[in-house]
């Protein structure tokens, strides 16, 4: 894309991730994933550089820029390692941005800083075991004192966050859902068990356990599934932005591979085949890219981003998931051994198509907008 495109501001900021991405992540992300290692140094780097809240405003403890920049700085984090990314965009927007959009003045004050800086980091947790897509059928309930009891399953950062917005069925709302924050330490919470994935290994996924663990009302009581769709409006243009970093990763490493390896006499990038594959995957992941940065722009601007984010994800994703495979195709045997990232990017790459809605979803939230009340299916959740 190009840079005439981008202010002064979301160049700079930009390319502060990209020298921090390239120096201090991507050296580290293959060892990170074989080991499974979650990098908590450098989220307090991240923070010092004031990447931890780049989209916060300063006198919360944020960096203040606007939301595309955020987003930009996703893109490179991404580029060096999905896991990074991922922890990153959720801390942001699914746990940070919330509390600034529904917290009160004083809650803004007391939870806000420490996140934006960096020094803490903050999980969103929505999902149960018998609740995804379907996340309005979540049975974790709160009492009528707070009480948060039940199960989440796949908390990004759940092992680690100091504080985490929790979604339950409120007595004190005749059983609608409210979102209550819980902090760390907090009695009755227990990490059940981390999950071991597929990929994005270098980010922490846990099932948790809440038994009478203390959590406080954020915003209305009974807004709970407002607060978390509108999080996910805003959480899927970063997610957008991982996949668009993910595949512009694998076209940086195909692209280099093409240009060295000789077969039949010469480099494989003298053959169309090669070519015909890099010259579609640059065109997607730039088409790609144009739909996250407009979802962002739409969004900072207030207004309405809801169809505009699922587009740029739906999109985003699938050429994340379509590409890296690809660029496995063009290392041939090397890229499917661990001595390349092709084959990191390609399992970091899938999960894009399924958190924060999966692509089912994502449609039928597209096919809504455009058919209106036609499309309604009594069993489905927009998730
Ligand atoms: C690595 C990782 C990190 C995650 N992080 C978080 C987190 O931080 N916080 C959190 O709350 N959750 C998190 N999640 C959960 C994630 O958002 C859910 O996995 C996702 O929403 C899908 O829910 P599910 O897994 O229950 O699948 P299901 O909802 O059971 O879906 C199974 C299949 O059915 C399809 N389907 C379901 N409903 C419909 C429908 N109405 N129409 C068409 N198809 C449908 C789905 O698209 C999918 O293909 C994470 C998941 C992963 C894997």
């Amino acid at each position: 894309m190009s840079l005439h495109e981008l202010t002064d501001e979301q160049r700079e900021v930009r390319a502060l991730a990209r020298r921090f991405a390239d120096e201090a992540i991507a050296p580290h992300a293959a060892e990170w994933d074989r080991s499974h290692t979650f990098p908590k140094a450098v989220f307090a780097q991240l923070g010092e550089l004031g990447l931890m809240g780049a989209c916060v405003p300063e006198a919360h403890g944020g960096a203040g820029t606007d939301f595309l920049s955020y987003v930009l700085a996703l893109e490179e984090l991404a580029r060096a390692d999905g896991g990074v990314a991922v922890t990153v965009a959720v801390h942001t927007s699914a746990a940070t941005l919330p509390l600034l959009a529904h917290g009160t003045p004083e809650q803004i004050d007391r939870w806000v800083p420490p996140l934006a800086q960096g020094h803490e980091l903050g999980a969103f947790a929505l999902t149960e075991p018998e609740a995804g897509s379907d996340a309005g059928a979540l049975r974790t309930r709160a009492d009528a004192d707070g009480l948060v009891t039940g199960s989440k399953q796949f908390i990004t950062t759940g092992s680690h966050a100091h504080l985490l917005i929790v979604f339950a069925r409120d007595e004190a709302a005749n059983g609608a859902i409210s979102a209550f924050v819980v902090r760390r330490p907090a009695a009755g919470l227990a990490v059940a068990r981390e999950e071991e994935k597929m990929g994005l290994n270098s980010s922490s996924t846990a099932a948790l356990t809440f038994e009478r663990t203390p959590g406080e009302l954020l915003g209305a009581r009974g807004a709970g599934m407002r607060i978390a769709l509108g999080t996910l409006d805003g959480g899927r243009i970063g997610i957008a932005a991982q996949a668009v970093g993910i595949a512009q990763a694998a076209l940086d490493v195909a692209t280099a591979y093409a240009k060295e390896r000789v077969a039949f006499g010469g480099p494989i990038a003298r053959f169309g085949a090669i070519q015909e594959k890099l010259a579609e995957m640059q065109t997607e992941i730039e088409a790609a890219r144009a739909l996250t940065w407009r979802a962002a722009r739409l969004k900072q601007a207030g207004h309405p981003h809801t169809v505009e984010g699922a587009q740029a994800k739906l999109f985003a994703s699938r050429v994340a998931r379509h590409w890296t495979g690809e660029a496995i195709q063009i290392l041939g045997g090397y890229g499917y051994t661990r001595e390349f990232p092709a084959e990191r990017y390609y399992r970091d790459a899938k999960v894009t198509e399924i958190y924060e809605g999966t692509s089912e979803i994502q449609r039928l939230v597209i096919a809504r907008a455009l058919l209106g009340a036609a499309a309604r299916n009594p069993g489905a959740q927009r998730r």
